[in-house]
């Protein structure tokens, strides 16, 4: 397989898949959020797709070009962020499975939350892959490759994803990002700690808007050196956001108290708080109302 350079680090994993050995019909590709498990999803449904000659995915015929734009007909992404993929999903895709691809030699199933599927959605998935048409290919990816049932990781094969040096995200940073500071990209490097999609997220404002940053940065002070009621009010005003800002802030705060651990704030205690607010931007996946979020906060900063 060619391309590999576009995942940064990881010289295992792409060992591995430059071994010549060709494209296996099942991947399940783990590593934690940002080291890279989409952009290599993307580099192996083009190979998968690809017509062109020589070593794939060529980057050059109609299906590589399909593929780069997301447009391309045989390669389905099945399941959105945050929602559980139900055995009713992995049925539907069973049935797509057995219709012949539209223009590409394979079709390609994306799973980008492969986690998320519960025992029965993966033994479904598991059929499929014992006696599914031989044209399609999968590729499961999760943060952690143990949420993935024994049976389906024997038929699948694992690529473990892991975070890169700190040297190797800034020279990732610097190239995607030329026009920013050396200082702004060593921050970004230092504060990403080895996945580049955190790093890239971080450089673009990560969908934290400037509001958010400024919020996370007033919640972390709050928290950690009050004063107690002026956290209590702003915890409570937390009652009314919607999940997605809920996650965005509590994410941002994660940032915010890692960039002043030992300098501004004191070690154990914004260590203790990053744990805990770990924790409630977690309990957010299982559909917690911003209620609880806003109480679970208050309850426990206190005794941090
Ligand atoms: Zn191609």
């Amino acid at each position: 397989m060619r391309g590999l350079e576009v995942l940064a680090g990881n010289s295992q994993a792409k060992r591995r898949l430059s071994a010549g050995r060709g494209l296996s019909h099942a991947y399940i590709l783990s590593g934690p959020a940002g080291s890279g498990k989409r952009t290599l999803a993307g580099l192996l449904a083009r190979a998968l797709v690809c017509s062109g000659a020589g070593e794939a995915p060529c980057g050059s015929c109609p299906d590589c070009r399909k593929a780069l734009a997301g447009i391309h007909p045989d390669i389905v992404s099945i399941g959105e962020d945050g929602k559980d993929i139900s055995v009713a999903m992995v049925r539907a895709l069973r049935s797509d499975a057995y219709i012949r691809p539209n223009e590409a030699g394979r079709k390609v199933y994306l799973l980008p939350n492969a986690h998320t599927m519960n025992q029965s959605a993966q033994n479904a998935l598991l059929k499929l892959l014992e006696e599914g048409p031989p044209y399609a290919a999968f590729l499961l990816l999760a943060e952690n490759a143990g949420a993935i049932l024994p049976t389906v990781r024997s038929r699948c094969e694992s690529i473990a994803l892991s975070p890169v040096t700190q040297e190797e995200a800034q020279a990732v940073l610097a190239a995607r990002f030329p026009d920013r500071s050396a200082e702004e990209l060593a921050d970004a490097a230092r504060r990403c700690e080895g996945l580049i999609g955190r790093g890239l997220a971080l450089l673009e404002g990560g969908g934290h808007t400037r509001e958010v940053q400024d919020q996370a940065r007033r919640l972390a002070a709050l928290l950690l050196e009050g004063p107690e009621l002026s956290a209590l009010e702003f915890c409570t005003g937390l009652e009314k956001w919607e999940r997605e800002d809920l996650c965005a802030l509590l994410e941002e705060t994660v940032e915010q108290v890692c960039a002043g651990l030992g300098r501004r704030w004191e070690v154990r205690r914004g260590m203790a708080l990053i744990g805990r607010l770990e924790q409630i931007r977690r309990s957010l996946d299982f559909h917690v109302g911003a209620g609880h979020v806003a109480g679970w906060l208050c309850a426990g900063s206190f005794s941090l």
